[in-house]
């Protein structure tokens, strides 16, 4: 079609590279009017009362939107912000501005496809015509060996038979020069929204943080510099992920991931770059191996549609869960009793980010040793996380609670014997229990066994100074 002026919508792929969408309407020639729109409904209160989005994602939201503003002026051209529902705004903007297509990228889950749909079907009736891109996976799903209703269930199947049968595209460059329209016909510049406008305070600066996050493309693309080859921790990827504590022990791309600031295609050029230049081994590919995770569960959601977000999960499981508000909210506080999955949640809390260890510990705590209902732990990431992203946390959250598609019947932690693995001298618990810290080496992951006149003299008082477990824990 030869259209004459478009509008890329930017949702969760704020970036200006491998952007199809936004590539593929500057190479039409038509005139391009990058526009994101906030949406409210992504900042309003869930029925366990926090909010959707809590201020550390919102906190990199705002930042990376800022970011690809500032990228746009440097091609000469805008971001036009609006505020409202996409599927309104949006195509009432096209309407004002004559504009003939819409251009977007694809999502999977059911929130957003609604969107999709009534969007399109808004610009339809107005004769305005949309297209969608599918660009948030490292492997593209028109190269999938198999149809989405057939992708296996099993995660190696799936992996190998991709590894095997698929390849990686390339990506799309950024676009040298874009044909932004004249001044007059865009809106005015809005001033980008703050926390406040969402209820939201700033975040605290938190100094045991892994890192400090900052949200946009170029921050995005200067941790992959930092971590690929300023510090070279590539190479030692595989050895290093299962850390708890600083910047390195994994890549921490996970939150510009999320929001698409950059894409997973980007990281593996990156990571053959580095293969070529540097080293390849066993680390190298592992990093590839987690991104296809990534992409399994994308496809997983696409393939089972709303069912990850329900109770029963995709295996359709009775709901036999408990809904106890208080232990619940004591999970999220930090204040089990029990110090690893204490200081798992604690740092959560206070920086909005957790190691993969951390999370697979702590959601196991919730719904096998407490028997919560899965779906609030789900919720309380989604709130919280900075790195949230639809499909990974639901997928994993779904295969922690037994109700997604692991062949592997019971995923339940044993926390002590997890501590005792990867927090060995217990510093990890000794930098988020400060009440805790006196305790000397792995005796700090089990204070239960150490005795009152013990406990007396590091100023300690179980369930005064520190809550007592909340279940039974045996010593390890
Ligand atoms: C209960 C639970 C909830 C989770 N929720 C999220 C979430 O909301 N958003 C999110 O991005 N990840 C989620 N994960 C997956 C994983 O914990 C994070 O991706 C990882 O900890 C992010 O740190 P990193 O970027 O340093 O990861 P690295 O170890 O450096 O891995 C590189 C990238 O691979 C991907 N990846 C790694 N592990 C997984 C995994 N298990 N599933 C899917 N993708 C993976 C991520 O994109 C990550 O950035 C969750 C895991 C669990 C157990």
């Amino acid at each position: 079609m030869n259209f004459k002026r478009i509008i890329v919508w930017f949702r969760n792929d704020l970036r200006t590279q491998d952007q199809e969408a936004l590539f593929k309407a500057c190479q039409t020639g038509a005139e391009v009017i990058p526009v994101y729109c906030f949406d409210p409904r992504h900042f309003e209160p869930t029925v366990l009362g926090f909010p959707k989005t809590d201020k550390f994602r919102a906190k990199f939201l705002l930042e990376s939107i800022s970011d690809l503003r500032k990228n746009f002026k440097e091609l000469g051209g805008n971001l036009v912000l609006l505020r409202g529902k996409p599927e309104v705004e949006v195509v009432t903007l096209a309407e004002r501005i004559a504009a003939d297509a819409i251009f977007f990228s694809e999502e999977v889950t059911a929130e957003e496809r609604n969107v999709d749909k009534s969007l399109e079907k808004a610009a339809w009736a107005k004769g305005i015509a949309t297209e969608s891109f599918w660009q948030s996976t490292l492997y593209h799903i028109d190269d999938l060996p198999f149809p989405v209703a057939q992708i296996p269930e099993v995660f190696t199947q799936f992996r190998k038979s991709v590894e095997k049968m698929a390849s990686v595209r390339s990506t799309f460059p950024q676009p040298t020069s874009i044909n932004f329209p004249t001044k007059d016909l865009i809106p005015l510049e809005v001033t980008l929204p703050d926390l406040t406008t969402y209820g939201l305070e700033e975040p605290e600066a938190e100094q045991r943080s892994v890192m400090q996050f900052e949200g946009g493309e170029s921050a995005g693309l200067r941790r992959i510099q930092t971590y690929f080859w300023e510090e070279d921790r590539l190479k030692v990827y595989k050895e290093t992920r299962n850390g708890l504590i600083g910047a390195d022990y994994s890549s921490k791309f996970s939150a510009w991931l999320s929001l698409g600031c950059i894409s997973p295609r980007t990281i593996y050029e990156e990571v053959k770059r580095y293969e070529r230049e540097r080293k390849k081994n066993q680390s190298t590919y592992w990093l590839v191996f987690e991104l296809i995770w990534r992409d399994y569960f994308r496809f997983i959601c696409k393939k089972h549609g709303s069912q990850v977000f329900h109770i029963g999960g995709i295996k359709h499981q009775e709901d036999s869960w408990r809904r106890d508000r208080v232990d619940f909210q004591r999970w999220c506080e930090g204040q089990t009793g029990v110090p690893f999955v204490d200081a798992n949640m604690r740092e959560l809390k206070n920086s909005g980010f957790m190691s993969n260890r951390g999370r697979q510990n702590v959601a196991s705590f919730l719904v096998n040793d407490l028997g919560i209902d899965w779906t609030w732990g789900a919720s309380y990431f989604e709130s919280i996380l900075v790195d949230y992203d639809v499909c990974s946390n639901w997928g994993n959250w779904m295969y922690v609670g037994g109700v997604g598609n692991d062949p592997r019947e019971n995923r339940y932690f044993n926390i002590l014997r997890q501590g005792k693995n990867y927090d060995k001298n217990g510093d990890y618990v000794r930098l988020w229990i400060p009440e805790l810290a006196m305790i000397q080496g792995f005796d700090i992951h089990q204070p239960w066994d150490l005795s009152m006149s013990e406990l007396q003299k590091l100023g300690i008082e179980l369930d005064k100074t520190y809550p007592q477990a909340m279940i039974e824990m045996e010593s390890n």
